[in-house]
C-alpha cells in the first residue's frame, strides 16, 4: 500500500524519540529540519515503522495513541482502534442526559457502555459529564485491560467489568450505549481491518448479530423511557431502526456521522 505523507512525517518523529502526544505541534520542526542527516538508530527505527504500516497495521498501534473526543487514548493490537464516526454516539448520548428525565429514577445519571473496547467513549462520557456515573463492560479481559489503563492514565472513575453483553448486568440504566462488532462475515472491507480485534469487528453472515441481541436484552436494563444508542453499519440503518421498533422501542431515529452516513439508531424503552 502506498504510505501517506502525514503517516510518513508522524512516523518519522516518532522514530526521533518524539512522544505521541507532541507529535502534532512537532511536524512543524520536521519541517525546519527537512535536510538534517537521520541518525542510524533513527533511520532503523523509522524503516520498521514503515514496514509495519505499509502493511496495514493502523498508525494508532505503531504510535500506540489515538485521539477520541479529546481525549488521548493509549491504544493496541487487543483493542479496535477507535473512530471518530463514534464521535457522534458520544454527542447523542451527552444530549439525551441533557434532555428530560426519565420517569422512575434515582440520580445520578448512570450510563452503561457495552464492548468498551479501549474505553473510549465511557471515557469520554465521564470526562465531558463528571457528574455521570459511567461502568463499561467487556467480553476481553485483554480489551478491559486497555480500557482501565487508559482510565487510570486519565484520572477518569468508570467501573469496568467483564462480561458478554447484558448477560451479568443486574442493574437498570438511563442509557444504554455500544459500538458493537457490524461487519458481515464475509464482507470485503475485513482484508483492510485484519490487524484489528475480528471478535470487535464480526458479527455473524449479516453483521447484525449482535445488534439484535443487544436491542432485545436491553430493555430489561433500562429505566421506562431510557434511551439505547447504537452504531452500526453506514447501510445498516433501516434494518436497525426496524429492529428498534419491532422490540417495541419509541422516539426511534438515526443519525449521520461526520462524513453523512446514518452511523447510529436509538430509541426509548416503553413505559410498559
Ligand atoms: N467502523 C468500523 C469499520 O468498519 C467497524 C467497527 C465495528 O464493527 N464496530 O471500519
Amino acid at each position: 500500500m502506498g504510505l501517506d505523507r502525514l503517516d510518513a512525517q508522524l512516523l518519522l518523529l516518532l522514530a526521533f524519540g518524539t512522544t505521541p502526544a507532541e507529535l502534532g505541534a512537532r511536524r512543524t520542526w520536521l519541517l525546519a529540519h527537512a535536510d538534517d542527516a537521520v541518525p542510524a538508530a533513527a533511520h532503523s527505527r523509522f524503516e520498521k515503522y514503515l514496514q509495519r504500516r505499509s502493511a496495514g497495521e493502523p498508525l494508532a498501534y505503531i504510535t500506540g495513541h489515538k485521539e477520541f473526543f479529546g481525549l488521548e487514548l493509549q491504544v493496541d493490537a487487543r483493542v479496535l482502534v477507535p473512530r471518530p464516526d463514534t464521535e457522534t454516539l458520544v454527542q447523542w448520548t451527552l444530549e439525551v442526559l441533557t434532555g428530560p428525565i426519565p420517569v422512575d429514577f434515582d440520580p445520578p445519571f448512570a450510563t452503561l457502555d457495552l464492548g468498551t473496547g479501549s474505553g473510549a467513549i465511557a471515557l469520554a462520557l465521564k470526562h465531558a459529564r463528571p457528574d455521570l456515573q459511567v461502568d463499561a463492560v467487556d467480553a476481553s479481559s485483554d480489551a478491559l485491560a486497555v480500557a482501565q489503563a487508559n482510565a487510570c492514565r486519565l484520572g477518569l472513575l468508570v467501573r469496568f467489568s467483564q462480561g458478554w453483553w447484558l448477560d451479568r448486568v443486574t442493574r437498570r440504566y438511563h442509557c444504554i450505549i455500544a459500538n458493537p462488532p457490524y461487519v458481515a462475515a464475509h464482507d470485503p472491507h475485513l482484508a483492510a481491518l485484519a490487524h484489528e480485534p475480528i471478535q470487535a469487528l464480526v458479527s455473524g453472515p449479516d453483521g447484525l448479530r449482535d445488534i439484535r441481541h443487544i436491542v432485545q436484552a436491553a430493555q430489561s436494563r433500562l429505566w421506562p423511557d431510557a434511551w439505547l444508542l447504537l452504531e452500526h453499519g453506514h447501510d445498516q440503518a433501516l434494518a436497525v431502526r426496524t429492529m428498534f421498533a419491532q422490540a417495541g422501542y419509541h422516539s426511534i431515529e438515526s443519525r449521520r456521522d461526520l462524513t453523512g452516513h446514518a452511523r447510529c439508531t436509538g430509541g426509548q424503552v416503553p413505559r410498559t
